[in-house]
């Protein structure tokens, strides 16, 4: 194990604040590098964690990892996210202040396994009444049933998570956690009916056909083959070597039982994972241009387990009502349209089943009694980090979206910590510069101006908006700004790889280029209301409080998919922003989910991403290392006999410390002195010590 505070090993340095060459890319990478092939996979910028996926197990999380690291100095010890968990906790028993643990990085970088090592922290370290431990087993649980019904194997990492999560603990004031919410932000819900080459469906659907125990499956009406149906052949056929479908069944089924989901509730989901595979399989052909269903057997299955009456789905499948003003008209669908309804249908039973799942956990995990105070409360943030792909469209234009959100909250929150620290310490300092992306925010979520604006009113208008109709739009009002590129005015060497149908944003963390194909439909998100009805009044408990009357009812247009979206992080960010972050930078070090390969050029592009240079240039402008006095004098009262054995002088540690820089020889430009900590300018100061330390 490294030894605390030796701040400088024969593996890099563990805080990228004591890195001399610290402008440089190169050597940032280095000490990456350096520290991995160690298996050193943590490092700081300050209070910062960056972590990098060792893509196998290490022995650095058992039960004494987690003694260890328990009311810890943050300093004390190597760096960990059970450091960071503990510095977080601390906080908040001992000064009653809101924590939140930000997780950010690319898919695989392993963010969700940092989520439950700080889940696994905190379940080890709080209390262990019995009641404390059935909370802690039903926040525990949630995982496996989220991750089955929310995750999926794609090209980037075998267990996905195709959601955002933002997960509060609250604890009782002795530090035991009594309750949880867990907040889920934009499902990939294509994913249900249709999946790229190489990848699977979610785990759920292939969790059910695998371990599914015949009386079920007969209920059902499944066969184990996986092939039989259509949603799940369009990628990968079949299992994945990492992945026991058959074992993680049991676990999603145990799990449910212990967080109290009724028989009844086990059976209507399970009958609505079945029921979507069964719509999947329903063909139409068309005759004279309305469809027809091909076999009718399906229907009156999945109309079954949805509980709802198979002539009616069958119509609605195949027809549409359209209300306008009192005018009823119904007329037939075309072939291209009732596959379009079909799969709508598909994707919002699974999408609003995810978010009752989610809610019913919520309902679960619901504090009995809350006597800690409303500040008691640790949120964990597991969310998808800067997408660019080949092809970019409205999922990854919302995510990217999300990143700016995010990197105004790390703006607010931590540079301006920073300069808190050094006013109440005392200390002055020039303010350093940084790149303010709210600029880019607006752009893209100002009122009447901005992208999301005018998407909305594209959708909304009347006579035929169309994606290219959109596209004019957005070039019309938005070519002259700074972070818009438009193909027309794109510079020649951009132009060449944009197309027509393509915009340009200059994101903080790069530029992406989005294709407006899709854009307008994902985001009016049709289903069609003939559908809407017919689940309204199922006989699957589930289905039909997931479809509401009274939505149907409702005269106003329901808001678009963009406009929800925006609304639930703007929420999240005022819930984040009254508390304190801790930050988790995730980086993976290969494409290809191995532990032996650390790609230079792949883990460069993700601490751009990520801004971790700016980052540390910031931290590194005022002070790069600070300690307090008492664990400054501590460590290095060896090197003068004024502190040795002790400091016996009037002041205590600050003055003692105080005493031994002034025998040390330190010249005035290289420190200052805070009202409780020593401040160091330049890491060469203390690698200095260090060495006459160890002499
Ligand atoms: P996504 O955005 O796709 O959900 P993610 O960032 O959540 O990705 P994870 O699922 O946490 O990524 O990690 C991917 C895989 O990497 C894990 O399944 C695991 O095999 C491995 N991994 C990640 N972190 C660790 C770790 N600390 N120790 C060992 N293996 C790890
Ligand atoms: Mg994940």
């Amino acid at each position: 194990m490294e030894t605390g505070l030796h701040e400088r090993d024969r593996a890099g340095v563990q805080d990228f604040v004591l890195l001399e060459n610290y402008q440089s890319d190169e050597a940032f990478i280095e000490n990456l590098k350096k520290r991995f092939k160690e298996d050193l996979i943590y490092t700081y910028i300050g209070q910062v964690l960056i972590s990098v996926n060792p893509y196998k197990q290490l022995p650095i999380y058992s039960d004494a990892h987690v003694k260890a690291y328990r009311n810890k100095h943050f300093y004390e010890m190597p760096p960990h996210v059970f450091a960071v968990t503990d510095n977080a906790f601390r906080s908040l028993i001992e000064e009653n202040r809101g924590q939140c643990v930000l997780i950010s990085g690319e898919s695989g970088s392993g963010k969700t396994e940092a989520s439950k090592k700080v889940l696994q922290f905190i379940a080890a370290c709080s209390g262990n009444q019995t009641t404390v431990e059935g909370v802690k087993d039903k926040l525990l649980k949630s995982n496996p049933v989220l991750e089955a019904f929310g995750n999926a194997k794609t090209n980037r990492n075998d267990n996905s998570s195709r959601f955002g999560k933002y997960m509060d603990i609250q604890f009782d004031f002795k530090g035991a956690p009594v309750g949880g919410n867990i907040l889920n932000y934009l499902l990939e819900k294509s994913r249900v009916v249709a999946q790229m080459g190489g990848e699977r469906n979610f785990h759920i659907f292939y969790q059910l056909l695998a371990g599914a125990d015949e009386t079920l499956l007969q209920e059902l009406r499944l066969e184990r083959a996986l092939d039989r149906y259509s949603y799940l052949t369009d990628g990968l056929n079949g299992s994945v070597t990492s992945i026991n479908d058959a074992e993680s069944f049991k676990q999603v089924q145990q799990a449910l039982s212990v967080i109290d989901f009724s028989k009844e509730e086990q059976r209507d989901i399970f009958g609505i994972v079945a029921s979507i595979l069964h719509l999947g399989n329903i063909g139409f052909n068309e005759v004279e241009g309305n469809a027809k269903v091909k076999s009718r057997d399906l229907v009156v299955t999945a109309a079954r387990l949805l509980g709802v009456n198979a002539s009616e789905l069958e119509a609605a499948l195949t027809h549409r009502t359209i209300d306008a003003r009192g005018d009823v008209v119904t007329s037939p669908l075309n072939q291209e349209l009732a596959i379009y309804a079909r799969d709508a249908l598909s994707k919002a039973v699974y999408d609003r089943l995810f978010s009752w799942l989610v809610q019913r956990l919520n309902i679960s995990l619901q504090a009995k009694e809350v006597r800690g105070g409303r500040n008691n409360v640790m949120g964990i943030l597991d969310i998808y980090g800067f997408e660019i792909f080949q092809k970019n469209s409205l999922e990854q234009f919302c995510i990217n979206f999300c990143n700016e959100k995010l990197q105004q909250l790390f703006i607010e929150l931590t540079l301006k910590s920073e300069q808190d620290e050094y006013r109440r310490e005392g200390i002055e300092w020039i303010p350093v510069e940084y790149f303010d992306n709210k600029v880019i925010c607006n752009l893209i979520e100002e009122k009447h101006k901005g992208i999301i604006s005018i998407l909305d009113e594209e959708c909304l208008r009347p006579g035929e908006p169309s994606d290219k109709t959109f596209l004019e739009k957005l070039t019309q009002k938005l070519s002259l700004h700074h972070h818009y590129v438009c193909h027309e005015k794109a510079p020649a060497h951009i132009k060449k790889i944009m197309l027509r149908d393509e915009f340009r944003l200059v994101h903080y963390a790069g530029e992406v280029t989005y294709s407006v194909n899709g854009f307008l439909d994902k985001n009016n998100d049709l289903l069609f209301r003939d559908l809407k009805e017919t689940l309204s009044k199922a006989g699957n408990g589930i289905v039909r409080s997931c479809f509401p009357e009274k939505e149907l009812r409702s005269l106003k247009r329901p808001e678009t998919a963009i406009t929800q979206f925006r609304a639930s992080l703007n929420n999240l960010m005022d819930i984040l922003m009254c508390k304190e972050p801790s930050y988790i930078r995730c980086i993976k070090p290969n494409d290809l989910q191995t532990a032996t390969i650390f790609n230079d050029e792949l883990v460069l592009h993700q601490v751009k991403y990520l801004g971790l240079m700016e980052n540390l240039r910031v931290r590194r402008a005022g002070f790069a290392y600070r300690r307090t006095y008492d664990l400054f004098l501590e460590r290095y009262k060896p090197l003068s006999k004024s502190t040795w054995p002790n400091y016996k002088g009037p002041g205590g540690s600050k003055a003692g410390v105080q005493q031994l820089v002034k025998d040390l020889g330190w010249d005035e430009e290289k420190f200052r002195v805070g009202e409780t900590k020593l401040f160091i300018r330049w890491p060469r100061t203390l690698f200095d010590t260090e060495d006459a330390y160890q002499a």
